[in-house]
């Protein structure tokens, strides 16, 4: 079909005119022949130094790291750690730590303005939808659904337009089109002639989208020093303010090392014990994900034992949803919440991990309420069973859990699947108990006799259907987190209510 904006392969070919291929300017040519026989002895080249182009600003955490901008040139010295570098600034001489994921490679794609890399293509949306950009504002992403493919995203009036960038070779050179009929050496050049020339395309490519909405990347550890040595001292840790409370201790916003920003979880004395927890907590650092909470670091070698994590402006999503801020979000957004929550299950999927207690008040909620990402994930395994049920009463969280955990202690992915139902049913009442009016008693013995929820208030029938899904009795039936990632990416296109025009964003 032509000019389609619909989803998955079917990016529209614009038409062109016959076959040419562009070459780069700067392409390397082939060094003169020794026309004079000279013997000329083989120089030892030295490899040439890789320079980076800092992406953004980093201020130093520890003595170790080097401190840049935005745009300073970093030569790199040593790839110590795939996330963490050994560079000299060029400007400033300095040598030190930096962290890999905040530069890119001079020249490179990755460096340039208009490339962002693996985001998913509603956030693509999201992005060129911001009120600074406008027509023709442009942005490249690497596909969601075909490996080594790119999509080149284009926003027009108040829409956006996808077209797949696909590689291929031609005389053992990658070359990179749009349409098969023009192909580029490089993405720059495929972007160079796009820009100022549709030639097919909705419209001529004009600036890149602004960038500002993103903002700096998470580290993957607090500094290049804690990833073998993440059991932290505790003085390194300032307590600021409280955030909340749970049933199992206390969160306080805090500063580790004096300046990197932090929530601080303090567990209950007896919680759990340090060794199951540190043995778990070896695993759950592995664990990373956009849509997960970052575990930065431990101190285990007293209680209460703290927990060092990422820090998340708003709080907890249940919280959000019952506040100001929340309570008059559109269906839209918290479709945008169904499918940023099933992405980072997902992920937990695939790295067959099991969350165990998913549930609003355990998904949290970053500045301007448009990212949430899951918490928690893998605690409630190493929480004492004596103390879960001390705790139990009204605060178990009976209402979440699927009927074959509750029965035979048997948690896998397809329970919180069944919790992820529930979780639905929490967006889209605004943080309502499940269940309004039945007591966890009642809940138990009533799922058992096939009773599930009723829809609730104002639930379009396709939201209570998939939640229906996520409630068979038989967790084999229920649908993989994948599946419900897609089906709620469907109703967001499908159903008319596309991102719309917006200046809040990130
Ligand atoms: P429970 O753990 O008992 O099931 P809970 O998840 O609400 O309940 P905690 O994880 O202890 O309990 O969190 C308590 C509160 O602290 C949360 O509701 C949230 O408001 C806040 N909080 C927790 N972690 C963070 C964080 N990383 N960033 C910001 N606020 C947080």
């Amino acid at each position: 079909m032509g000019n389609s904006n619909s989803r998955g392969s079917n990016c529209w070919e614009p038409n062109s005119p016959p076959h040419s291929h562009v070459t780069p300017s700067d392409k390397i040519v082939p060094a003169a022949q020794n026309d004079y026989n000279i013997n000329v002895q083989p120089v030892e080249k030295k490899p040439a130094a890789l320079i980076c182009i800092a992406l953004y600003d980093y201020e130093t955490r520890t003595d170790g790291d080097l401190a840049f901008q935005t745009d300073d040139l970093l030569e790199i010295l040593e790839k110590s750690d795939t996330d963490w570098w050994r560079a000299r600034n060029k400007i400033s001489g300095m040598e030190g730590y930096i962290p890999s994921n905040y530069v890119a490679p001079l020249k490179s794609v990755e460096a340039e303005p208009w490339y962002f890399g693996k985001i998913p293509r509603i956030d693509a949306e999201k992005l060129l939808l911001q009120t600074v950009n406008k027509d023709g504002s442009f942005l490249i992403r690497e596909s969601e659904s075909a490996l080594n493919d790119y999509s080149l995203s284009i926003r027009f009036n108040q829409e956006v337009r996808h077209y797949r960038v696909k590689q291929t070779l031609v005389n053992d050179e990658t070359v990179y089109y749009v349409n098969r009929r023009r192909t580029f050496l490089t993405l720059q050049l495929l972007i160079e002639h796009y820009s100022g020339n549709a030639e097919g395309l909705v419209i001529p490519l004009s600036k890149p989208c602004c960038k500002k909405a993103i903002g700096a990347p998470l580290t993957s550890t607090l500094s290049y020093d804690t990833y073998d040595n993440w059991e932290i001292s505790r003085s390194s840790l300032k307590f600021e303010r409280l955030l909340g409370q749970g049933q199992f201790g206390q969160v306080h916003q805090g500063l580790w090392n004096g300046r990197v920003p932090v929530a601080i979880k303090s567990l209950k004395t007896g919680t759990m014990s340090p060794k199951d927890f540190l043995a778990e907590a070896q695993l759950m650092k592995q664990i990373q994900h956009d849509k997960l909470i970052r575990l930065y670091a431990v101190c285990t070698t007293q209680e209460p034992i703290y927990i060092v994590t990422e820090l998340m402006k708003n709080g907890s999503l249940l919280d959000y949803l019952r506040g100001n801020k929340g309570r008059h979000a559109k269906l839209e957004k918290l479709n945008d919440y169904a499918i940023q929550i099933a992405t980072g299950m997902a992920y937990l999927e695939s790295q067959n991990y099991i969350h165990r207690d998913l549930a609003a008040r355990n998904v949290l909620v970053g500045q301007k309420g448009a990212i949430v990402k899951i918490a928690d994930f893998g605690l409630a395994r190493v929480i004492i069973e004596e103390e879960y049920e001390a705790r139990a009463g009204a605060k178990f969280p009976l209402k979440w859990t699927a009927p074959e955990a509750l029965n035979y202690g048997k948690f896998t992915i397809k329970s919180d699947v069944w919790s992820f139902g529930i979780l639905l049913s929490e967006l889209i009442t605004y943080g309502q108990i499940p269940y309004p009016g039945m007591s966890n008693i009642e809940v138990m013995q009533q799922i058992e006799m096939n009773y599930r929820m009723p829809m609730p208030d104002k639930c379009p029938l396709s939201w209570y259907l998939i939640m229906l899904k996520t409630w068979d009795y038989d967790p084999m039936k229920r649908p993989t987190f994948d599946a419900l990632k897609s089906m709620f990416e469907d109703l967001l296109f499908n159903d008319g209510h596309n991102y719309k025009e917006t200046n809040e964003i990130f």
